[in-house]
């Protein structure tokens, strides 16, 4: 008879938050499929627990995937772990659970720390509608497709960010969705130096211009607002005085005016126009 897959969440930060459960299953699981061993090492040290791990990580899921699968096909009990947080969640599991699926094998998720759960009910942000965005692509076109394609999003939107990647991604951000829009940057959550800074896509980036993010990031942006077809309404002159505070906040003004052409009735070469006419006003004290 076929064994169980067990997907087992651990700590993001804080040791004391692995469960009793989770401790349990691991110690009376076969064995320890873990994305990183050495990582899992350390968390079984804390736990003064000892078992037989196994890697199985982005790189080797598909022959170490159908390894595991025979194990459990024998009779065996797998504990699936990630370095962090809920396996299966922007980490490697996910294709294991579906390939325990489609074997017939039983799967069990125990309920446990997850980063992006974890920050959405810390963000202030809604929380009664929200989607999960996981990673944008490190290519630039592919996560502007990905923001281009949230633009009318109306749930709260939850991203995993790395710290080397956050300012180019707020960036993009602030020029698909306004420098106004909210975010709740989620730092360290469950960590000694956890941060949740509540603040406008354009403020971040000015920060972030100025200094370099450290440690883990969970970005949970506002949706758009109901109204938000009331850009459609803007007049010319409006649209530009938006793109003139963009360029405020440190965009350039081609950026500036490509965003804030955004809902609006204007190509961005109209705003442009428009946006270098209010700047010689200003430059001639208008
Ligand atoms: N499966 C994990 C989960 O459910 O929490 C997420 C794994 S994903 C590979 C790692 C990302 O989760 C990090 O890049 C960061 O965006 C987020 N993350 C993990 N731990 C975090 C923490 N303590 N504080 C903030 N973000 C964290």
């Amino acid at each position: 008879m076929a064994g169980m897959l067990y997907l087992v969440p651990t700590p993001i930060g804080n040791l004391g938050d692995i469960s009793k459960r989770a401790r349990e299953t691991l110690e009376s699981a076969d064995f320890i499929a873990a994305e990183d061993t050495r990582v899992t090492l350390k968390l079984l040290n804390h736990l003064e627990l000892k078992k037989p791990l196994v890697s199985y990580y982005e790189h080797n899921k598909s022959f170490k995937g159908e390894k595991i699968l025979d194990r459990i096909l024998a009779g065996e009990t797998c504990a699936l772990v990630s370095d962090a947080g809920s396996p299966a969640i922007s980490d490697p599991g996910e294709d294991l659970v579906k390939q325990c699926a489609a074997a017939g094998i039983p799967v069990c998720a125990i309920p446990g720390p997850c980063a992006a759960i974890t920050a959405l009910s810390i963000s202030a942000q809604s929380t009664g509608r929200f989607c999960f965005e996981g990673f944008l692509s490190t290519a630039k076109k592919s996560r502007r497709e990905h923001l281009d394609s949230l633009k009318k999003e109306q749930r709260t939107m939850i991203f995993y960010e790395a710290p080397h990647k956050l300012l180019n991604t707020l960036q993009d951000m602030a020029e698909v969705f306004g420098a106004d829009r909210p975010i709740s940057l989620c730092r360290e959550l469950t960590k000694l130096h956890e941060e949740i800074w509540k603040t406008t896509l354009g403020e971040a980036v000015e920060h972030y211009r100025a200094n370099d993010p450290r440690g883990e990031y969970v970005l949970v942006m506002a949706g758009a607002p109901a109204g938000e077809d009331a850009d459609a309404g803007l007049t010319l002159e409006q649209a530009a005085h938006r793109a003139l505070e963009l360029t405020g906040q440190g965009f350039g003004p081609t950026a500036a005016a490509k965003a804030a052409a955004q809902g609006t009735p204007y190509s961005k070469s109209e705003v442009y126009k428009q946006l270098l006419v209010l700047q010689q006003g200003q430059q001639a004290g208008e």
